[in-house]
């Protein structure tokens, strides 16, 4: 694993945007799955910025999202999928058929699962996977203690997931399970970025880098990833011992 401390999240997202791009300009059919939330915010403002500056062309790159909540309509400005749409598939123009995203609305999970599943297997595995970290270490809807073997999976989601949640939308929301792609993708995607900014994140990036690497602190395991990255502002940092 690969640490990187920035002075500001500006450079930290700034690095972030220029590692996909260099992904993306060395393999035309790369598949990036992006996360959504605070963190890599940032890190989308510049890839879109940088892809328009240097010309990028996207347009064989296949999109995979990491999750989504469960029961939440995709026109919900909270939701993953409207996220992504915004913030980088709408303003990189990016074709429907390249972007992979779960159905939190499905009826059938288990099937959304096995669909988002075998997507990835066809595309032939994940290249570029962008994680942020929650409060509990979660990375996607991968809650603590969830199990390292699985792939896709519908998961209660804990308390403090349910209630930091509620940030990305504008009314009081219930947001009890998610769907996600399991630490198995995770582990396996040929390389992993994981953002963190603010001293909100101190504490959980202390324990994810020092602590035992154990599914108790699913984060952890960006430990054992072969090609793992993690970037962070001073402020994330601040806690870190060594
Ligand atoms: P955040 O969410 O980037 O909005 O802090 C991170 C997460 O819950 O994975």
């Amino acid at each position: 694993m690969k640490l990187q401390i920035f002075p500001t999240y500006n450079e930290l997202s700034q690095s972030a945007a220029k590692v996909i791009i260099d992904i993306i300009i060395q393999k035309h059919h790369a598949v990036v799955c992006l996360a959504t939330g605070d963190s890599p915010l940032g890190t989308y403002t510049h890839l879109v910025q940088m892809g328009r500056e240097q010309h990028v062309d996207f347009s064989k790159v296949h999109f995979v999202g990491l999750d989504e909540w469960v029961g939440i309509q995709p026109t919900n400005p909270g939701s993953c999928t409207h996220y992504l749409n915004k913030n980088l598939f709408d303003p990189l123009n990016i074709s429907a058929s390249h972007i992979h995203l779960f159905d939190g609305l499905s009826t059938n999970l288990d099937a959304e699962c096995q669909k988002m599943n075998d997507t990835v297997q066809r595309l032939g595995g994940i290249d570029f996977m962008v994680v942020g970290i929650g409060m509990n270490g979660h990375i996607g809807f991968n809650e603590p203690g969830v199990s390292e073997s699985l792939y896709a999976h519908s998961i209660q989601l804990e308390e403090i997931t349910q209630s930091v949640g509620q940030k990305y939308f504008a009314t009081e929301t219930p947001l009890r399970k998610g769907i996600t792609l399991g630490l198995q993708h995770f582990l396996q995607a040929r390389a992993v970025l994981l953002v963190a900014n603010g001293t909100k994140k101190a504490a959980i990036i202390q324990k994810t880098l020092e602590d035992t690497v154990d599914v108790k602190l699913p984060s952890t395991l960006i430990r054992k990833h072969t090609n793992g990255f993690v970037f962070l502002d001073t402020e994330a940092a601040s806690l870190l011992k060594h």
